[in-house]
């Protein structure tokens, strides 16, 4: 990492707008000069974030995460500054050094699953082995365009199909068993395969990179009638169940496009309805919906069809749903199927005219929960209207106060609807309604209030695991921060002020360098920011906040120092300063010296002795007077 990697970097930033971005992971919307978005830093439905083209910052007024577009990117896809910057140089089309750096750990893990993947497809297209799920394939009518383009592929039963590849071609056992597709056996004495006579679904993430794979075991293996039908990967670094959508790589320019994403049960009904033209379908993990996943569809999408067997009765699944989408502002949709039919079996029987029409017509779904309501309780007289009032309202009030234009349309149509419906007035209906949403603000403060404490208690365990101060950062609400706010002391403001004037200029830096050792800063965070500084200097790299990016794995941090930069670009004649500065700390050097020659004279054994410590006491009042004052608060309110 040298002078190139820094101009690099910088060119990468400047063809980085935060707005884009942001944009490409968020939806964002117009506020004045910023835009705002849902913050997916913290569990929330209220536009929270901040983000601000001409500072390229952004800032959620929440949670606290402030950055850049890399930082953005570093913390949405839990990646390290060298990987978050080169997700971004090819997202800018710029092309970045062969390796670059980036050879951790999860680049390992999805190259491991990239190679497993390959051996997979080639079983079930080239091999004898995968004759039987070539087969299965066919008879589930899916066709070789559609095989290819989801990459499926076939493990063999001998549970050594991948273990004797992967020795083969030195892929370390102990990488394939962290992505979960090796075991060790109980005994100890080898590895044996977990996906066995399986067709493999290999699982992507948004990016097209397989992370994990299902697997559905072949109706005719000997071992069917005692193994799952389905097995997925287990929760590995690179894959967790509850984060993804399968398909969605493929269906959301489609979902874009048609305004509306649509969720279905199994892999083979997203690829059925792929193979048939309908390209904006997903599937869930076999998991719940939750908040994750609408923080991803709301990216592509603002109405979302969850299409479900209608005999199966999952109407627990619809309440579930249903409220979890109304907090999100996203449109829930619902298209029953006729006939206990799954979207597989019904599109290879009747082809796509019925379920893109299923789709098209699909029941908004508060609408679908009061039919049902009614359905159960019609006959229940007033205390059954009161129940399916209350049931309905109960949903609508959990909606976000700032919601669109189009979710207040819904609402009125529908609380016509209830009226109407139900022989009651409108205004009856809207003050329950109401009354019931300020009893949900209520209640979302409380938690919200509970959600930030506990978020506090888990920063401060993780500072103590990491084994640092128990408060990396000065700042508000950390009892370290109240401390040098309340004391106002020249010790930290200094420190903060050198930091502010060579991360904004870092020309200074070596200037710095001669006067002051890492070991006279009094913090930890800002001591680790010089010594970086000061390494990057003495390997002749180019002493700047980016570059400190590479070493300091400490997003908080980071933000910290992105903060001192902005108000050491504010302040003038840097240079000037810079010397007033370091004379503040030659005087604070000399007085903590003074102090401690003052200790041992009251210590002193004889006369000679202390005749020799007043001396020096003396010597260093003349060093005192001669630098000067201490620099003046300027930026002490910062
Ligand atoms: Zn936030």
């Amino acid at each position: 990492m040298n002078a190139d990697w820094a101009a690099l970097t910088r060119q990468i930033k400047e063809a980085s707008d935060i707005v884009a971005v942001v944009g490409s992971y968020l939806t964002l919307h117009p506020a004045g000069q910023t835009f705002k978005a849902v913050c997916p830093f913290h569990n929330d439905h209220k536009p929270s974030l901040d983000v601000d083209p001409r500072r390229q910052r952004y800032r959620c007024w929440a949670c606290g995460k402030v950055g850049d577009a890399i930082s953005f990117v570093q913390e949405y896809e839990k990646v390290d500054f060298v990987q978050a910057r080169a997700i971004l140089a090819s997202r800018a089309g710029i092309a970045i050094e062969a390796g670059g750096g980036v050879s951790d750990r999860r680049h390992e893990l999805i190259r491991a699953m990239k190679w497993a993947d390959g051996q997979y497809q080639n079983c079930l297209t080239e091999s004898s082995a995968g004759e039987r799920a070539r087969i299965y394939l066919g008879e589930r009518k899916l066709t070789g365009p559609t095989v290819r383009k989801f990459g499926l592929g076939f493990a063999p039963g001998d549970g050594q199909f991948l273990c004797r590849l992967g020795q083969s071609q030195q892929i370390s056992p102990d990488t394939l068993a962290e992505v979960g597709l090796i075991g060790e056996r109980q005994n100890g004495e080898g590895w044996y395969d977990r996906f066995r006579d399986r067709v493999m679904f290999p699982i992507h993430d948004v990016r097209g990179q397989t992370v994990g794979f299902g697997g559905r075991i072949l109706p005719n293996s000997p071992s069917a009638d005692r193994s799952a039908k389905y097995y997925n990967s287990s929760e590995t670094p690179i894959f967790s169940k509850s984060d993804l959508l399968f398909g969605l790589d493929f269906a959301r320019s489609a979902a874009a496009t048609a305004g509306c994403l649509a969720i279905v049960e199994g892999y083979t009904d997203v690829m059925m309805s792929h193979q048939h033209g309908i390209e904006n379908v997903v599937a869930t993990m076999g998991t719940a919906l939750n908040h994750r996943h609408l923080q991803q569809i709301t990216r592509y999408a603002p109405r979302v069809v969850l299409v479900f067997d209608a005999d199966e009765g999952g109407t627990t699944g619809v309440d579930r749903a249903l409220e979890l989408f109304i907090r999100h502002d996203v449109h829930l949709t619902i298209a029953a199927l006729p006939d206990s039919l799954d979207p597989c079996d019904w599109l290879s029987a009747s082809g796509p005219e019925g379920f893109r029409k299923a789709l098209d017509t699909a029941v908004d779904a508060l609408e679908y929960k009061l039919n049902r309501l009614i359905e159960k309780e019609s006959s229940g007289g007033v205390t059954g209207t009161i129940r399916i009032v209350d049931g309905i309202l109960k949903i609508m009030a959990a909606s976000p106060p700032s919601a669109g234009q189009a979710a207040k349309i819904r609402e009125q149509l529908l609380v016509t609807r209830i009226c109407q419906r139900m022989g009651l007035s409108e205004s009856a209906v809207r003050d329950r309604l109401e009354e019931l949403r300020r009893a949900g603000m209520l209640k979302d403060r409380e938690e919200a209030a509970i959600e930030r404490e506990r978020d506090r208690q888990r920063e401060r365990e993780a500072g103590q695991g990491a084994g640092q101060s128990r408060s990396i950062l000065p700042g508000p609400g950390t009892p370290e921060g109240d401390a040098n706010r309340k004391t106002a002391g020249p010790a930290p403001m200094l420190e903060r002020q050198l930091l502010e004037i060579i991360l904004a200029e870092p020309a200074l830096v070596a200037e710095a360098a001669r006067e002051v050792t890492p070991e006279q800063m009094t913090h930890p965070g800002l001591r680790k920011l010089l010594e970086c500084l000061y390494m990057l200097k003495g390997r002749n790299e180019p002493p700047e906040l980016d570059a400190l990016r590479v070493h300091i794995p400490h997003p908080a941090l980071i933000a910290r120092a992105m903060e001192m930069q902005e108000i050491g670009r504010t302040t003038g004649d840097r240079a000037k300063w810079l010397r007033t500065v370091l004379d503040g700390f030659h005087r604070r050097k000399v007085d903590e010296d003074k102090k401690q020659l003052r200790e041992r004279l009251h210590f002193a054994g004889d006369d000679a002795q202390a005749l020799d410590l007043l001396r020096q006491i003396q010597k260093r009042s003349g060093v005192a007077d001669a630098v000067g004052q201490p620099p003046p608060p300027t930026s002490a309110a910062s």
